[in-house]
């Protein structure tokens, strides 16, 4: 992908804040942080969304995630972390190449990763069950 920001950072032609990288990915922090330390683990291969990403890649980045955020915290002494991944517009995707934000939070910080829950109610349970198949 010629004109993807993402592909140009994960593969080191625009100079980005490393924490680490490997064959498979790059670890930068975010130019537009939520908070103190956030991060980004972007795959070198360009795939738009999670629904694109191969198995292997996927698994691959949940077990990086797992790393990074384990030492991460105790460097910035958090107190706890958001596994961040948005798919689409409308999930509040910008750049459309398959990456994972990781936040750092501390008790009482306004990093606003919250929704208000609603109800679950009888009918879109019955649709949503009645719909679902992993067949
Ligand atoms: P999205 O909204 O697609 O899930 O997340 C995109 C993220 O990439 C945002 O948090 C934004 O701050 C970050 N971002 C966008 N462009 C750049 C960049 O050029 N460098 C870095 N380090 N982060 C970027
Ligand atoms: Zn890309």
């Amino acid at each position: 992908m010629k004109e993807c920001i993402f592909c140009k950072i994960a593969n080191g032609e625009i100079p980005s804040a490393t924490l680490y990288e490997n064959e498979e990915f790059r670890v930068i922090l975010d130019l537009g942080p939520a908070a103190k330390g956030h991060a980004l683990i972007i795959p070198k291969a360009h795939h738009a969304n999670l629904y694109e990403l191969p198995d292997e890649t996927a698994g691959h980045a949940m077990i990086l995630a797992k790393k990074v955020i384990t030492k991460m915290k105790d460097i910035l002494d958090c107190d706890g972390y958001n596994i961040v991944q948005n798919n689409g517009e409308a999930a509040g995707q910008t750049v459309f190449h398959f990456h994972m934000h990781l936040i750092p939070r501390k008790e009482g910080d306004h990093a606003g990763i919250s929704w208000t829950p609603g109800t679950l109610t009888e009918e879109d349970k019955e649709e949503i069950l009645s719909k679902f198949s992993m067949e």
